[in-house]
């Protein structure tokens, strides 16, 4: 079995770190621990260029110290037993700080690949089944996991034998998708072992 999994909002916390962000810089009458309840949030803030949030977001040391939503353990006991990769909807600039921030909390994978449905305006950046492609083994299980419903769409379209698991965040809790939903890590460990 081969899997890959999406980062943010699976293995890493970056929603609570950006809304920390946010709140600190621009709205600090936002409750803390407040969720986003969009994935792009351009309508929940309309006063704050997200764009330029974001990199500057993306460029603080609190980026590469974002806090771990899976377990470390499990995550490893996964590694030890399939081939895990990870497919991060990063720009290149970022991918150093991303990876240090993964080590940083000890796991273990096969590596770190950058693609996604957000494309920064690159030419050419792949989505998640473009990656996947130059990977995959042909006769192997494919496992994909994302919280967002256009990659889950995107890895499912083409490869149909693959089992898709979206996991289930505030951003994409009210839509209805033909994807396995896990509530979290946990969930979808176990999922794993059944
Ligand atoms: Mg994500």
């Amino acid at each position: 079995m081969q899997l890959f999994l999406d980062v943010d909002g699976v293995i890493l916390d970056f929603e609570k770190a950006f809304m920390e962000y946010i709140r600190s810089t621009y709205h600090p009458e936002l409750p803390p621990g407040y969720r986003p309840k969009t994935w792009e949030m351009h309508g929940e803030f309309g006063d704050v260029d997200i764009e330029v949030a974001w990199e500057d977001f993306t460029s603080s040391e609190a980026f590469q110290q974002l806090e771990l939503i899976a377990d470390a353990k499990s995550f490893n006991a996964l590694s030890a037993q399939f081939e895990v990769w990870l497919v991060t909807n990063l720009p290149d600039k970022l991918r150093a700080s991303r990876l240090a921030n993964l080590r940083a909390h000890g796991l273990k994978f096969k590596g770190l690949l950058l693609g996604g449905h957000h494309n920064f305006s690159i030419l050419g950046y792949p989505t998640k089944s473009q990656v996947i492609r130059l990977l995959r083994h042909k006769n192997e299980e494919l496992v994909f996991l994302d919280d967002h419903p256009v990659n889950c769409q995107d890895v499912a379209q083409h490869y149909p034998g693959a089992k898709v698991f979206l996991m289930t965040r505030p951003h994409n809790e009210k839509g209805e998708f033909p994807f396995r939903r896990v509530a979290n890590w946990e969930e979808f460990y176990a999922a794993l072992q059944a």
